[in-house]
């Protein structure tokens, strides 16, 4: 296998951890050598543990740019000359990626939760059909492949000892927006999900508004707060900012009561911190059941019934 090139997300100075979970999947593949490259900054907090070399390609300013970021993705592949390039699926890669790729001509997956090699041909396995099934694709005669890692789907890889950094000058264009400001997007009734202890967290096993309301009373009863997968988010029936998962928060509670909650991977994504996890799910073969540390398999109803008569002291 020759080299293997991380693109690394860096945000206000900061290294995403999207970055360390697609050094693992770099490393999985049992490179020859795993380069990271980055635009803008010193190269802090990229010597993960395994990677040879750390390339930074310079710029002024700061912010995202799908121009800028297409180029600094070019030249670090002409400079390393990578057979896989990773980058996490950030709303940043999903935003230059695919456009190196079709110029390149390389081959590309986005969505990426497997990654590993079938006799001398990589082979990525992605989700298909909104998280339903997996779909298996190789690259064939592709001599560089570009892959987006499902955020979560790889353990973060360590910070190992310090590598070495090197500069590489690139010909960038123009920007074609110039960054104004980080606003930070506030909850509007000041809840932060990700700060609560115990979450009671609801999916579609909860059939109406009126549902949905009455757990979000029983949950501040008992001293919870609420949260949701996201087909209750889009439905409406709770705030945005109270969503799960992959597109939603990552919670680290020490309880998460999943009630009617299928336990699809973009919700796993958001739970992996979580200590206690009890699901509630009337199908014995969801898998929630797989991650939970308790399981009942009954309408949720029941243990919201239950719940509301032990709140009420009765
Ligand atoms: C790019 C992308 C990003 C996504 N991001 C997220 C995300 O951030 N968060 C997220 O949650 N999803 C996300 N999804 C959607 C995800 O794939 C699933 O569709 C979603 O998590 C399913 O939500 P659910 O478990 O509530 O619903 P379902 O999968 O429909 O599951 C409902 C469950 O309730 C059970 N049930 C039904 N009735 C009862 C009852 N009376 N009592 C008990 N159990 C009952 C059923 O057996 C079933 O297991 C994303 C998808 C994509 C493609």
């Amino acid at each position: 296998v020759s080299d293997i090139l991380v693109i690394a997300e860096v945000r206000r100075g900061e290294v995403r951890e999207v970055t360390a979970e697609a050094v693992t999947a770099a490393l999985g593949l049992g490179a020859d050598r795993v380069v990271v490259g980055a635009f803008g900054g010193d190269g802090a907090g990229l010597s993960y543990e395994g990677v040879d070399e750390v390339v930074v390609v310079e710029r002024d300013g700061e912010g995202f740019d799908g121009s800028l970021m297409q180029a600094t993705a070019e030249a670090l592949i002409a400079d390393v000359q990578p057979a896989v390039v990773l980058c996490g699926q950030s709303a940043d890669a999903q935003g230059f990626a695919a456009a190196v790729a079709a110029r390149g001509g390389y081959g590309f997956a986005s969505d990426v939760t497997h990654v590993g090699w079938d006799s001398g041909e990589l082979v990525a396995r992605r989700g298909a059909y909104a998280g339903k099934f997996e779909a298996e694709l190789d690259f064939p005669a592709k001599a560089t492949t570009i892959l987006l890692t499902r955020v979560g789907a790889f353990d973060a890889a360590p910070i190992g000892d310090a590598v070495a950094v090197r500069r590489l000058d690139a010909e960038l264009p123009a920007p074609a927006s110039r960054h104004l400001d980080y606003v930070e997007s506030k909850p509007a009734d000041g809840v932060d999900i990700t700060k609560a202890d115990f979450l009671v967290s609801i999916g579609r096993g909860v059939k109406s508004q009126a549902q949905a309301d009455q757990i979000g009373e029983l949950a501040e009863r008992i001293g919870a707060e609420l949260s949701a997968s996201r087909p209750v988010i889009d439905a409406g029936w709770v705030p945005r900012f109270r969503g799960v998962g992959q597109s939603g928060r990552k919670v680290t509670p020490s309880i998460y009561l999943a009630l009617g909650i299928s336990g699809a991977a973009q919700h796993l994504a958001g739970i992996r911190g979580a200590g206690t996890i009890i699901a509630v799910n009337t199908d014995e073969d969801a898998p929630i059941f797989e991650v939970a540390d308790y399981g009942a398999v009954c309408d949720l109803a029941e243990v919201t019934e239950a719940l509301e008569r032990l709140s009420a002291g009765g």
